[in-house]
């Protein structure tokens, strides 16, 4: 691995200058090294060559199909790195005045208006760095809510046994109990077992509709009306909201928070823990909780207003990540209408690619799904492949795999999101090297088992590779 990986021919690349310039420049000689810390030392060239190896080994959307379940590797205009990269946009510091960064101020207040209009929410924020930051400003608000209510005693939130992880784990950041709600056998929230957990303990519910089975809760209004006849909030994990987009909203399904992932939906590349956002948008009664500051306009003017009654305070220490919140916009602006038509584009290629799969794999929820769907491969399983060897299989072929072994409540689950940018053409030859593997496991499951054979890295040791990462340049 290390020489994949790392290199040192002792050859200098860079000249520090002079040693006794260095004692002119003010620094204490305290500080100074009395000896090498053995960094690698490579030519200029050869480091160039290095990383562009490197990176020749990252699979990446530029490269191929992406059809990672729930996170939404789609394919992001590459007009919006241009404009995210404008020296006006670039350069701004976090602590210039108003005055100076009007134009800034500006596309951020467009945005909120923009994202009121796509959510139907009454006011946003546009802080939270990533979903499940979004999540916990959301729970945050629900604590502070109750708090000034005073009705401190609910403590619960209840969750969908399907629900994405970070959930849970934002509801238990805040101090909240968890209570887990079962799925029924269509894949959506049982309404009767939700009805015998409410009383004036319960804060909230977390839903994501579409769930992350990729089905629509189809008594979702049923499930709101429960909430608030019962004096709870509704939180709605809008991480995928390329499902949905001038479709519906979280507002017409009567939820009083929303988050959205600017990294899945609104056009930044993720993957890698890059910069996301996660902006949170709520409803009129909720505004006074926000964090401060929020983007506002008088008489023409746009200023950062710090005076938020009930504010939660600050969940980062400026704005959330800007470059990202250009993009958004911009992606908003470019789309127009047709925002409607990428949620249309990824639902018709996962309920297409589903058609395709499910004489193959067994697909425990057979109904019709939005952005995404759950496959599952107990078959192959009992054929003697595991869902994750018909992964390191499709790697072989040039493929990304798909989410595995998630959502829990599906054994062998493969969770394949096609997006909406990807052809039919595409989608055809995924297919065919989906339905190949499956036949592959019928007649000769250990030649499956020995994939990936084409990649750098073979299998590896997942578990080793967790507790005892090998980092640093040794
Ligand atoms: C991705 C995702 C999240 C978390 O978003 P991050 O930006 O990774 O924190 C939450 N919920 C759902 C349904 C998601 O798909």
């Amino acid at each position: 691995m290390k020489t994949i990986f790392e290199k040192s021919n002792g050859v200098c690349g860079v000249s520090v200058g002079d040693i006794e310039q260095l004692s002119e420049s003010g620094i204490s000689e305290s500080f100074f090294r009395e000896k090498g810390i053995g960094l690698p030392q490579l030519s200029e060239l050869d480091v160039m060559r290095h990383y562009k190896e490197l990176s020749d080994r990252n699979f990446c959307i530029e490269k191929g199909f992406y059809p990672l379940g729930s996170c939404t590797m789609k394919y992001n205009p590459k007009v919006n790195e241009l404009l995210a990269n404008l020296e006006g946009f670039n350069n701004l510091h976090p602590l210039q005045s108003d005055d100076d960064a009007q134009g800034a101020l500006e596309l951020m207040y467009n945005l909120q208006e923009k994202l009121k209009q796509i959510t139907g929410m009454d006011a946003i924020t546009l802080h939270p760095a990533a979903g499940a930051h979004g999540e916990l400003t959301g729970m945050m608000i629900v604590k502070k809510y109750f708090e000034v209510k005073g009705e401190s005693q609910r403590k619960k939130v209840i969750i969908p046994d399907s629900a994405h992880g970070t959930n849970p784990a934002s509801a238990k950041m805040c101090g909240f109990e968890i209570v887990e709600v079962k799925s029924n056998e269509k894949g959506q929230v049982d309404i009767e077992a939700l009805k015998n957990l409410l009383d004036d303990s319960v804060a909230a519910i977390m839903m994501t509709n579409p769930n992350t089975l990729g089905i629509f809760e189809e008594n979702v209004i049923e499930i709101s009306k429960l909430m608030h006849n019962n004096g709870s909030l509704l939180y709605y994990d809008g991480a995928n909201f390329n499902a949905i987009m001038g479709w519906t909203n979280p507002a017409l399904m009567e939820f009083d928070i929303v988050h959205i992932n600017f990294h899945k939906t609104f056009s930044t590349p993720h993957g890698g823990g890059g910069p996301g956002a996660g902006p949170v948008g709520v409803k009129e009664y909720l505004k006074e909780f926000l964090p401060y500051p929020i983007v506002e306009k008088e008489n023409n003017k746009y200023y950062r207003n710090y005076n938020i009654k009930h504010s939660i305070g600050k969940v980062r220490a400026f704005f959330g990540n800007f470059g990202v919140l250009v993009r958004a916009y911009a992606y908003i602006l470019m789309m127009g209408d047709n925002l409607k038509l990428a949620s249309a584009d990824a639902v018709l290629n996962a309920n297409y690619l589903k058609e395709k799969l499910k004489y193959n794999y067994e697909l425990p929820y057979d109904y019709p799904c939005m952005h995404e769907f759950v496959l599952s491969g107990e078959k192959q399983h009992a054929q003697g492949v595991s869902t994750i060897g018909i992964a390191k299989r499709l790697m072989d072929s040039g493929y990304h795999p798909p989410t595995v072994y998630f959502p829990l409540i599906v054994h062998e689950a493969i969770m394949i999101e096609p997006t909406e940018s990807e052809s039919k053409e595409v989608l055809d030859n995924f297919a065919d090297t989906m339905i190949k593997i499956s036949e592959e496991i019928e007649k000769n499951p250990g030649e499956v088992l020995k994939s990936p054979k084409t990649t750098t890295v073979k299998k590896i040791d997942e578990t080793l590779a967790a507790r005892q990462p090998d980092l640093a340049f040794k």
